[in-house]
């Protein structure tokens, strides 16, 4: 007889394989993608924050050209028209745009630095300057010739100094030089006398209308504001772990309960589904749990040419044991016949309650010889066992064997044709049906 165990592993479904690496794997991932998004924008609110700064220093500086030449010059230029200044005047901090912005820019540089705030670098750089704190670098040379051949006005680029540190170098174009720039950058000789006279070096003339005769040059420094970045960073993924975390372990611990809740499931629907196809009174399955192992052995055996044999049984006037004593007692001769069967018969068989007082056993590797001895057996331990209430009771057994047919319901047929033989014989005996008897 099939033991519960192993039916109960043949109706079971495959448990969902619990999957905390899978899931610990998406958080990391996650965790992973967002962390890289953080990373990725802190250069990118570096950046942007260092590119407000240039904006602010170049509104500034047209800021400084516009009064320079709007406000400063004319002024001077009224006193010297009205002959309260001589002709010959000439100061760069009141006329010169270039001084003055210089100037302004390093008061800002020494009061960012009181406020703790890093210098910013701004030059305005030319090849031909008054002044030679103004004279363009090599860099500064080659941008400057690319401004006027209209390669671009602006250019902007991310640089690293020798220790690593990002900046933002930012550049752009001045204006074209115009008629009124010529009067103090075209020939000396028109110039203001002053000024000649301080710029002995005789540079800074002879400049043509059009030309872009300066570029301004700014460098922010990046390290303040990626600092700023990577704590926006650090909290921005503290945050996100958390959360993750907690996301984590509340998928983590509803998929080990639905779990749980299925394999209770699962237990309860094989516990249900054997209950359903077992016999409440013997312990053999019932006619529905019997066809379908029996029918599962014995497309095995088919399958692999192996011997199957089936034995087919009822008690015999089994009606007067309960005229004598009732359906009571009927019921545990009944559990008691079920009893020797199951201490005879091989775990690999499969016994069942075929209908009323009728049995089956189908067995598995024997052929009509080892079945008929085994029905030899049950009928004799039957014949001399005393039941309850001191009943005794026989069997009558028909064998059938598993060779030319092709269903087991034919195979069943068979046994109950040999079953019906023994019976007509006379009872309490064994009978093996041959397909000549029909
Ligand atoms: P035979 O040798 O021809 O088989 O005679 P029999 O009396 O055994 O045959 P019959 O078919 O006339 O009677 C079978 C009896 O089995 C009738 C029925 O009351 C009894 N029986 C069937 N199932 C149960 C059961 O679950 N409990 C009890 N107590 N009796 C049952
Ligand atoms: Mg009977
Ligand atoms: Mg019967």
């Amino acid at each position: 007889m099939k033991l519960e165990s192993e039916a109960k592993e043949t109706l079971q479904d495959k448990n969902t394989p619990h999957k905390p690496a899978v899931i610990m794997g998406a958080f990391l991932l996650a965790f992973g993608l967002m962390a890289y998004l953080f990373h990725g924008y802190t250069e990118e609110y570096a950046i942007g924050e260092a590119e407000k700064l240039v904006r602010d220093a170049l509104l500034t500086h047209k800021a400084i050209h516009k009064y320079v030449n709007t406000e400063s010059r004319p002024e001077l230029y009224r006193l010297k028209s009205e002959g309260d200044l001589y002709e010959g005047y000439f100061s760069p901090k009141t006329m010169s745009f270039t001084y003055t912005a210089r100037g302004i820019k390093s008061f800002l540089n020494e009061e960012r630095k009181k406020v703790g705030l890093p210098e910013v670098y701004f030059k305005l750089a030319t090849t031909n300057p008054r002044n030679e704190i103004n004279q363009a670098d090599t860099f500064e040379s080659n941008l400057l010739k690319r401004m006027n051949a209209g390669e671009f006005s602006e250019y902007k680029e991310i640089t690293r100094n020798k220790d690593g540190e990002k900046s933002l170098y930012f550049s752009m174009a001045t204006k074209p030089i115009t008629k009124g720039c010529l009067k103090c950058h075209g020939d000396p000789a028109d110039a203001p006398k002053e000024m000649v006279d301080q710029y002995p070096k005789a540079s800074g003339y002879y400049e043509k209308e059009g030309d872009i005769r300066a570029l301004i040059s700014i460098r922010i420094p990046l390290e303040p504001y990626l600092e700023e970045g990577k704590a926006v960073w650090n909290a921005l993924t503290a945050v996100t772990f958390v959360v993750l975390a907690i996301i984590y372990t509340l998928i983590y611990f509803f998929m080990k309960r639905s779990e749980q809740q299925n394999r209770v499931i699962v237990q309860q629907n094989s516990a249900l589904e054997l209950a359903s196809m077992t016999d409440y009174l013997t312990g053999a399955y019932n006619r529905m749990g019997f066809i379908k192992f029996a029918e599962h052995d014995f497309d095995a055996a088919r399958r692999y040419r192996k011997p199957f044999s089936l034995i087919m049984f009822d008690l015999d006037f089994f009606k007067q044991v309960n005229d004598e004593s009732g359906h009571a007692v009927g019921d545990l001769v009944l559990q008691e016949l079920s009893e020797i069967v199951l201490e005879r018969i091989r775990g690999s068989d499969t016994f069942g309650r075929y209908g009323g007082e009728e049995f089956m056993i189908a067995v598995q590797e024997q052929g009509i010889q080892g079945a008929t001895s085994l029905a030899e057996e049950l009928r004799a331990a039957v014949q001399h066992k005393v039941f309850t209430n001191g009943h005794k009771v026989t069997l009558s057994l028909g064998v059938a064997e598993l060779t030319s047919v092709v269903s087991l319901k034919e195979l069943i047929d068979n046994a109950d044709k040999a079953l019906y033989e023994a019976k007509r014989l006379g009872r309490n005996r064994v009978a093996v049906y041959s397909p000549q008897a029909g």
